[in-house]
């Protein structure tokens, strides 16, 4: 059985791609920092049900010998480097933290991987966050970087050390530029999450009001389900390469919004307020990728709408809800 390693094997794409890979006879390690809150971390896997499936092993990111002795231990065939300091509006507060785990653990893990695997396929996970002020409409492989965050500089870091490895060592490095993706697995301060959990305690009478930040920036949204199986495809290719995933539609957060509301009933004018607290220093204003490469290459094609996304994480977060009262 081929053997995968997964960096954010905790995190919503770490879920989600543990799920597919198990699904095609992987076995499956992810790497998992230690904390307080042990018992509580794999909660995302055992939503889908899959905890008991997966081997969890001791290792941070920002420790390269941790990472050295993890992959001398599993001797991965593949690795998808998904651990990050994830969130946009965090990296201000954390900037150094987050250049040491987002960037930093990038080469880190590839040091890694050169050192004791280097037959391993690599999976960097960079982000449409990277165009931040889009230099043009819309983005592919070839459009200008500009970082708008210290979470989008430190990706440029990890997407240009992946092809400089690939390039100097000639390591399998692929880099997914992936566009916002989220599920009812996305963590709850991206703003998708948060609508939809709000959603959820306003129709339960549980909350009056949602607050939010610039609801007039877009995004071009897609499932995480969908968009981890890119991840897999790019590593099963001859030849390593980048590749946009994108679904080619922009949105603001007001239609996502108004998609989350509608659906329960709900009229979103009366709820939400727009709160100067959640404003970026910088925004991103409007993303909208174009994944044609990734559609002629990988024969990869986003599956899930907008709203269809929306509808579940809705009914996810209205469930979860639900639960808790029942458990109150
Ligand atoms: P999450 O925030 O849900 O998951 C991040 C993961 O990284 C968690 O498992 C977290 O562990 C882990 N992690 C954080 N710090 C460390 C560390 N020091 N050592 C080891 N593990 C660490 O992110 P997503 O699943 O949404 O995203 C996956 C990757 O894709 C990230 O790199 C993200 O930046 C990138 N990306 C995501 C996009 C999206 O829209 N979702 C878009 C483009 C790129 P813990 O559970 O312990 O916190
Ligand atoms: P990002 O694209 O990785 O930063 O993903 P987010 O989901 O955090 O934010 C997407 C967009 O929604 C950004 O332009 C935010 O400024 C905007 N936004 C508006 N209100 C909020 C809010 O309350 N929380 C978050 N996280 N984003 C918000």
């Amino acid at each position: 059985m081929p053997r995968a390693l997964i960096t954010g094997i905790t995190g919503q794409d770490g879920a989600y791609l543990s799920q597919f890979l198990l699904s095609k006879g992987y076995d499956v390690f992810g790497l998992i920092r230690r904390s307080s809150h042990r018992g509580i971390e794999d909660h995302r896997l055992r939503w889908l049900g899959i905890h008991d499936r997966v081997q969890l092993i001791d290792g941070d990111i920002s420790d390269p010998s941790s990472l050295v002795r993890v992959v001398k231990e599993i001797r991965p065939d593949e690795v998808y480097n998904l651990a990050a300091q994830s969130f946009v509006a965090s990296s201000w507060h954390q900037p150094i933290l987050t250049a040491n785990v987002t960037a930093v653990g990038v080469v880190n893990i590839l040091e890694a991987l050169r050192s004791e695997a280097p037959g391993a396929r690599f999976y960097q996970a960079s982000s449409s966050e990277m165009f931040g002020k889009a230099q043009e409409n819309i983005q592919s492989e070839t459009t200008p970087f500009y970082p708008r965050s210290p979470y989008a500089v430190a990706k440029l870091y990890g997407h240009w050390i992946t092809i400089n490895y690939r390039e100097s060592f000639g390591i399998h490095a692929s880099s997914g530029i992936l566009f916002n993706h989220e599920s009812p697995l996305r963590g709850i301060e991206f703003v998708t999450r948060k609508v939809t959990d709000g959603v959820a305690r306003i129709k339960r009478g549980l909350s009056s009001e949602l607050r939010l930040g610039n609801i007039d920036a877009k995004r071009d949204w897609g499932h995480a389900r969908d968009y981890v199986e890119a991840m897999w495809i790019m590593l099963q290719q001859d030849t390593p390469d980048d590749y946009v995933i994108a679904t080619g539609i922009t949105t603001t957060v007001r239609e996502m919004c108004r998609i989350a509301f509608e659906h329960v009933g709900l009229d979103m004018e009366r709820y939400v307020e727009v709160d100067p607290k959640f404003y970026r220093p910088a925004e991103v204003d409007v993303l909208l990728g174009n994944a044609a490469k990734a559609r002629k290459k990988l024969g990869w094609a986003p599956r899930t709408t907008l709203k269809e996304m929306i509808i579940e994480m809705v009914e996810a977060d209205l469930e979860r809800v639900k639960r808790a009262e029942a458990r109150e």
